[in-house]
């Protein structure tokens, strides 16, 4: 039986009991041009894809990811909720501050 863990409170999620949630991220370099010129984010894509492969043929892998980042995490219920409000964690760290002091 597989177990998981929550990837932010390291606390284990049974999956017979506990809902388990996945975040997936995508990070990438906006570009500009790109945006002005397309209407959707396809063209945007298949544009960061033909930036990826011709990375590939030059780089060893350690640009790509300053050009592209797919992260994938698995949160507990209660994280999960902590992250709809806060994704990007701001008023959580700023509370944290607060109370520390
Ligand atoms: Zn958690």
């Amino acid at each position: 039986m597989i177990h998981y863990t929550c990837d932010c409170c390291q606390q284990r999620i049974d999956a017979e009991i506990d809902l388990r949630y996945v975040v997936r991220m995508e990070v990438y370099a906006a570009l500009d041009s790109a945006e002005e010129e397309s209407d959707n984010d396809r063209d945007h894509l298949q544009e960061i894809q033909d930036i990826l492969e011709s990375l590939d043929d030059a780089q060893d892998g350690q640009i790509d990811e300053e050009v592209y980042r797919n992260v994938r995490f698995d949160l507990c219920s209660e994280c999960r909720n902590r992250f709809i409000k806060n994704p990007l964690g701001r008023a959580i760290s700023q509370q944290l501050d607060f109370s520390q002091n």
